[in-house]
């Protein structure tokens, strides 16, 4: 049988990354004959010169999608090696009440609608009991509830935390902090300091859409502004707690507002260092209200997590979303840039109300073939990216019980 490497861990800062990965890029890239027109970008790259947005539109407009996704699996692979990440999580969604309705939503509802829900706390944890013997991370984001203060959001974690201290929380967007912050009178840094010490662990990057605010004006009107998305992000890195970042993109906004958009996060990554992981998703058109997006193509979705992991040279890991992007898209894109897979899920709605078919079933075993299918080695991680095993297969993985189903209702 194959043996495993032993586990072993990193800093949260460098996340995993081969402290010599400057070198190992610039003997791939020389390494490697590119197009002419391509050359200055592979140049920057090697030298670890950082590329411009001017850059990211020339790979963008480039003929070959196969020498943009070279360059991209070179600058992964200089990181990590072949190695993926994955981790073995569920999702609960706390509430579908919303004050807001984006345009491209389909998961918010208003008290009136019959299937609006918001979890007690006692269905919070049971939810969450049904998938503990199996998962270490809890992923909880949700609408933005009309009466839900602080203390709601502080009972929930904390009994959460107390029931099963071994499960990280990685839960609310940076517009469920604002709203939480707003409707509780305090100030962002204040909301987050109570809610780390009531349990919450990291912050998902959910909320960015396309940092443009004149795009969020008409896709996600009432939203926290660019300012305020990445201020809440820097508050939340101010206080040690380690945040992703997104992008939501083929809308309605150009390919300069996307690179603007990843010039935004870098620049606060320079400042604040708390990005784990960038986590690009395209709209999903389906059952929601923006007839007017572009939608983005398979050789877009492909090109743009490339351009990402090319231009964000100061975020460590680049997510393949599953849940968005289905698992076929979501192999290759670790072939173009994409290190890390999320993640065993168990059971989610936002996306899947939005249209994904991704299957909510998949078990490790199934994750680590989608990662070896790529050619990459699958590598379990726990959240916060500072301990690492390879996982081998060895059998059918665990399976979490189905159909308990709990009682949902409104507040
Ligand atoms: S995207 Fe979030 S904030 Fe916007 S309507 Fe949906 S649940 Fe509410």
């Amino acid at each position: 049988m194959q043996k495993a490497r032993q586990p072993w861990t990193s800093d949260q800062y460098s996340a995993g990354i081969n402290p010599e990965w400057h070198t190992v890029l610039a003997n791939l890239l020389s390494a490697n004959e590119f197009p002419l027109e391509l050359q200055d970008i592979v140049d920057k790259v090697s030298t670890g010169q950082r590329l411009t947005i001017e850059d990211g539109l020339i790979l963008y407009n480039h003929s070959s999608l196969t020498d943009v996704g070279r360059i991209a699996n070179a600058a992964r692979q200089a990181r990590f090696s072949n190695d993926v990440f994955f981790n073995h999580n569920v999702h609960v969604n706390q509430t579908n009440l919303c004050i807001l309705s984006c345009k491209f939503c389909a998961f918010s509802r208003t008290k009136k609608s019959a299937d609006a829900y918001a979890l007690s706390i006692d269905d919070y944890l049971q939810q969450i009991s049904l998938y503990a013997p199996f998962v270490d991370e809890v992923h909880t984001v949700g609408g933005l509830h009309p009466d839900w203060g602080i203390e709601q959001y502080e009972g929930m974690f904390s009994a959460a935390k107390k029931m099963f201290p071994d499960i990280h929380i990685k839960a609310l967007s940076a517009v469920e902090v604002n709203h939480l912050s707003v409707i509780s009178g305090l100030s962002v840094s204040e909301t987050l300091i109570r809610l780390r010490n009531a349990g919450l662990d990291s912050l998902p990057g959910g909320g960015a859409e396309i940092l443009d605010d004149s795009i969020r004006d008409i896709i996600c009107k009432g939203k926290e502004t660019t300012a305020e998305y990445l201020e809440i992000h820097r508050c939340a890195h101010e206080i040690g707690m380690p945040t992703n970042c997104t992008m939501l993109y083929g809308t309605i906004e150009t390919i300069e507002q996307r690179l603007n958009h990843l010039d935004l996060l870098r620049r606060q990554q320079d400042e604040s260092g708390g990005f784990q992981c960038f986590v690009p998703y395209p709209f999903l058109p389906d059952s929601s209200r923006l007839p007017e997006a572009q939608l983005a193509t398979g050789t877009e979705i492909l090109r743009t997590m490339a351009i990402s992991r090319l231009m964000l040279d100061n975020i460590p890991h680049l997510k393949a979303y599953r849940m968005n992007l289905g698992d076929e898209i979501s192999e290759l894109a670790l072939q173009f840039g994409a290190d890390d897979l999320d993640g065993t899920v168990h059971q989610e709605s936002i996306m899947h109300l939005a249209g994904s078919t991704t299957p909510l079933d998949s078990d490790m075993s199934q994750l680590a073939k989608i990662i070896n299918n790529a050619g990459k080695i699958p590598v379990l991680r726990n959240s916060k990216y500072t301990i690492f095993r390879e996982y081998i297969a060895t059998h059918s993985a665990n399976i979490p019980p189905k159909g308990k189903g709990v009682s949902l209702r409104v507040i």
